[in-house]
């Protein structure tokens, strides 16, 4: 069941593993041994829609889309020290960057785009972007 699932093309260029081991296996093992045995329906449809923000990027920047972390389940970001109020807990949030593409450019792009809604943050030092699906929009830096 779940190897069938991990391989399961969600997008035309994303697979449903990427956003629960990251792209290339980012994700400690454990947290990925956790996120597939937390998995609900709710949590899949919500990668889903993460993976649809994705391929929305990989399409408009015609470049390679590098998932570094998507769900993470309440149990592990409790194991870690942290609140579980992230929305990585929920499966609606994801950490990416572009193969190609400037951070800065992607984080600059997504705040132009989505003005009204989700949530974005832009980590240099650890060369990620942080975007999630919240209704409202919310800005940081790490
Ligand atoms: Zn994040």
């Amino acid at each position: 069941m779940s190897s069938f699932l991990l391989d399961l093309q969600i997008q035309k260029d994303f697979k449903f593993y990427e956003f629960i081991t990251g792209t290339y296996n980012t994700m400690p093992k454990e947290a990925s041994i956790l996120a597939l045995e937390n998995l609900t329906e709710e949590v899949c449809q919500n990668i889903i829609k993460v993976s649809e923000l994705a391929q929305e990027i990989r399409d408009y920047f015609e470049d390679s889309l590098i998932i570094t972390c998507g769900f993470r389940p309440l149990v592990w970001e409790l194991k870690q020290g942290r609140t579980g109020k992230s929305l990585h807990a929920l499966g609606l949030a994801m950490d990416c960057y572009l193969t190609h593409i400037k951070l800065e450019d992607l984080f600059v792009w997504f705040n132009k785009k989505y003005t009204d809604k989700y949530g974005r943050a832009i980590n240099k030092k650890l060369n990620f972007c942080h975007f999630d699906l919240r209704p409202n929009c919310v800005s940081w830096n790490y």
